[in-house]
């Protein structure tokens, strides 16, 4: 509860900073410059198998620092860009900044994905796909190596989101529900929806810790992602603890939070997956 309580009012507190900073100035307008003038860039955390310890991939996640500095919450500018309707010049940005990262990335991990997350309004556009083409063409990147994150908020709209997710697997792209559990897809749902895996949303993964007073119901989300034939990717894994409680779950299982690593640069990626890979194989003896 303290948690919940504490996060609801950090994000208070930053929005009535952007409120009051943005009595100069509508935070609307600086973020549209921002976007015209390459004041936004993009970090990357990496997905981790929870057996290896091998990076698979990683998430692309967009930043912002304002005129002062200042980190501006990606929640809050994120918001204000699906508000005024143009995330997709965002999502945009992301995407050319992560295929151009993932190129480079293949030459040294082969198999390496990355996954960007894509709002509502995205998933219905023409200039997705075409976008997708046009940059995986330039990077020279296979399509399965893209994943594309969708909230459930959008899938709220059935008919629409089942052709989105089929056009975008189609174009041989992973589509990943994100945040999952925090909204309202049914089992039947989720199972018409078609897509490659979960996201298990960290409000879950924070009931695993010592001392907590209800037994985490995160085992029961995984086996049914699993009878669903669905990837499993738990968020917001900051413990130990928490690692080694999935990794116990057997099966293939993946991770992403702080106790692997913060998001970072693309050039501090690259070293980390690097550092972590799996050992290649022994060479074959001598005849
Ligand atoms: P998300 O897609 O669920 O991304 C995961 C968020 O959890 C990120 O926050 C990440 O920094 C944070 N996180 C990672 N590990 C941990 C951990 O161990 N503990 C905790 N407490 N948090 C952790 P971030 O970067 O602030 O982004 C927040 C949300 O903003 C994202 O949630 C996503 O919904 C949205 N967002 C971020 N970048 C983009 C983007 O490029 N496009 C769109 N459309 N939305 C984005
Ligand atoms: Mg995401
Ligand atoms: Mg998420
Ligand atoms: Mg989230």
């Amino acid at each position: 509860l303290f948690g919940v309580l504490g996060g609801a009012l950090a994000l208070a507190a930053v929005q009535l900073g952007v409120m009051l900073w943005g009595r100069q100035q509508p935070l609307e307008r600086r973020l549209r410059r921002a976007i015209r003038q390459g004041g936004l860039t993009v970090v990357y955390q990496p997905i981790v198998d929870l057996h290896s310890g091998a990076a698979v991939g990683a998430e692309a996640l967009v930043r912002w620092r304002n005129e002062q500095g200042l980190p501006i919450s990606a929640e809050v500018f994120v918001k204000v860009a699906e508000d005024r309707g143009f995330i997709g010049e965002i999502t945009r940005f992301v995407l050319r900044d992560a295929l151009g990262e993932l190129g480079a990335m293949l030459q040294r991990v082969p198999g390496f994905r990355i996954n960007v997350n894509v709002a509502p309004s995205d998933i219905t556009e023409s200039w997705l796909l075409d976008e997708l083409r046009r940059n995986l063409r330039a990077a020279r990147v296979p399509p399965g190596q893209i994943g594309l994150e969708l909230t459930e908020r959008s899938t709220a709209e059935r008919a629409v989101a089942v052709d989105a997710i089929a056009r975008l697997r189609q174009a041989g792209h992973r589509v990943y529900i994100d945040d999952f559990g925090t909204g309202y897809s049914s089992l039947s749902y989720l199972n018409e929806l078609n897509v490659d895996a979960l996201k298990i949303d960290r409000s879950f993964t924070r009931t695993v810790r010592p001392g907590a007073e209800a037994p985490s119901i995160v085992p029961q989300i995984v086996e049914m992602a699993r009878a669903l034939n669905l990837d499993v990717v738990v968020e917001g894994i900051e413990t130990a603890g928490q690692a080694e409680y999935f990794r116990a779950m057997g099966g293939q299982i993946r991770g992403q939070g702080r106790y692997f690593a913060h998001p970072m640069n693309a050039r501090d990626l690259l070293a980390w997956v690097y550092a972590r890979r799996p050992p290649a194989p022994a060479p074959a003896a001598a005849p």
